[in-house]
């Protein structure tokens, strides 16, 4: 019932670009996206209300820009991973002032992962700090070489907090947009994706969509990912009641039967009970997706995915605690690239690896590797959920190893870890005769005596150690569960502080299926 059909060049039209706006937080991004909704959108046409529906529009000259509202590339990586590709260009805000930072990098990552140009907005150039040609240098590494200096990225220096520079801002969007040549039949039934939808308690359910091909008008049956019904009124971003949408366009739509999820793809479509058993097929399928985990790739079943043939590139994200590191990994890991696969490091950074690291993961079908570093708590639900597969690693040549050998089919480590428990440091004392003795309290499984311990600070490793002795109050104990305290001596550790985590674990011998 849904119309897939090609579209022939005669009906394509121009169609205005979409775009998102990521960088570092705190560079600018929202400020930038107030100034340019406020230079930009007329008085008229905003009718008084300003309504934050996800996305707005402005017009510069007769030309359109669509921008989706929700900066960061959290939301954007969210979408992709739904494979809904919304946006056409990504503008990326440093702060002329601060330079690229950890959240830039990461940006740059997910816009290129995406495929999408990225145009530089260099904001903040009315502070006196702001020294526009250092971050231009610094954006060079991340191989974003500045137009003026030969490159094809476009770097416009703006001041969100002055309204300088947006209009030069919108002016290359528009070129850019132009030389891309984007185009849609807004002449059959619409598709698009969903931008972000709620629940209002008098109207319904409520959701924004981008129209990406065809036209949608009020009246239309709309199948939302796994959500149906009729549309029964849109407004525009500006909040005007609207009766149809053309490409590009967001819309606010009621009529729903129930709230679709961000990123859902929609459709309209001609027949009701058709959408409607659709609907129950895809919530039924739905349902069995949740049990079967979506097949990411894995180290486990990396040569298998290699056989099938289908697997050109192995991507991987890492981790490190320090900068050399995450550069040696990437450098041994791309080295094993064969003929059958290219290794590929999307992202590199320092520190934890956190909940934007797994998104990116599982929107690439990524691996991740971890050198001396944690996930964060959230990060490591979420990459269980998602079926991503997420290694650790203490040293380079065993990570470099294990990926080689799983590369041929031959995975075998002869030993795995099994997790005992995680101890936090609450107190610490130095006592002549023993050293220093920790006094923990166990967060969750237990501590034995004897178990091997890592010594987890901020989410980096910073230790090995065995725990030499334990006890409860005055006396000597061979294990503490969960939800008690005890003291622990480390057998060479001594630098502990409180707050560091202890992960207990031992070693058991297994056989790989
Ligand atoms: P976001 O976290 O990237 O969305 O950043 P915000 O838009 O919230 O801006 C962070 C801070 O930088 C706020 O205090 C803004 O007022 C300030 N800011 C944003 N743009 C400019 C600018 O062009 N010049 C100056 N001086 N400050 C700015």
């Amino acid at each position: 019932i849904i119309d897939d059909s090609e579209d022939n060049d005669a009906d394509l039209q121009t169609r205005p670009p979409v775009v998102v706006v990521m960088g570092h937080v705190d560079h600018g991004k929202t400020s930038l996206l107030d100034a340019i909704r406020h230079t930009n959108v007329t008085e008229s046409e905003a009718g008084g209300i300003t309504q934050h529906i996800g996305a707005y529009q402005v017009n510069l000259d007769g030309h359109v820009v669509t921008f989706l509202d929700t900066p960061g590339h959290e939301a954007f990586t969210t979408m992709r991973a739904r494979g809904a590709m919304a946006t056409d260009i990504a503008v990326l805000v440093v702060a002329a002032d601060d330079g690229v930072m950890p959240q830039t990098v990461e940006a740059i990552h997910h816009a290129k992962a995406a495929n999408v140009n990225i145009i530089v907005a260099i904001n903040k150039i009315d502070k006196p700090g702001a020294n526009p040609d250092h971050v231009m240098e610094e954006l060079t590494k991340y191989e974003l070489v500045p137009e003026e200096w030969g490159g094809d990225v476009p770097c416009i220096r703006v001041s969100a907090k002055q309204q300088t520079g947006i209009k030069d801002l919108l002016e290359m969007i528009l070129l850019v947009a132009d030389m891309k040549e984007l185009k849609a039949n807004p002449n059959r039934a619409a598709k698009g994706v969903v931008i972000e939808a709620r629940l209002d308690k008098g109207r319904g359910p409520i959701a924004t969509m981008l129209v990406q091909n065809g036209t949608l008008h009020t009246g239309d049956i709309v199948v939302a990912g796994t959500s149906v019904g009729r549309v029964r009124a849109m407004a525009s971003a500006n909040g005007k009641e609207i009766v149809s949408a053309a490409p590009s366009v967001p819309v606010e739509i009621t009529g729903l039967d129930s709230v679709p999820t961000g990123g859902d793809t929609f459709n309209a479509v001609s027949d009701e009970r058709l959408a409607r058993q659709l609907v129950e097929q895809r919530r039924t399928a739905q349902k069995e997706e949740q049990f079967n985990a979506r097949t990411k790739v894995t180290l486990d079943n990396l040569f298998e995915q290699m056989q099938i043939g289908d697997m050109k590139e192995l991507q991987i994200i890492v981790k490190a605690d320090v900068q050399g590191s995450v550069e040696a990994v990437r450098q041994s890991l791309e080295k094993l690239s064969n003929e059958e696969v290219r290794v590929n490091v999307i992202h590199g950074g320092v520190g934890a690896i956190s909940e934007s690291d797994v998104m990116l993961a599982s929107a690439s079908n990524a691996i991740i590797v971890g050198f001396n570093v944690r996930p964060d708590p959230v990060a490591e639900e979420n990459a269980k959920r998602d079926g991503v597969d997420l290694r650790l690693y203490r040293v380079i040549y065993d990570c470099i190893q294990e990926i080689e050998s799983a590369m041929k089919g031959m995975l075998a480590p002869k030993y795995r870890e099994v997790q005992l428990g995680r101890v936090e440091c609450r107190e610490t004392y130095k006592i002549s005769s023993v050293g220093t003795v920790i006094g923990a309290h166990v967060i969750s499984g237990k501590i034995t005596r004897g178990s091997d311990v890592r010594v987890v600070r901020d989410g980096i490793v910073i230790a090995d150690d065995k725990v030499a002795s334990l006890r409860r109050f005055k006396d000597d104990v061979k294990e503490v569960a969960e939800g008690y305290d005890c003291g622990v001596c480390l057998e060479k550790f001594a630098d502990i502080k409180v707050g560091d985590i202890l992960e207990t674990y031992t070693l058991e011998a297994y056989r790989p299926e």
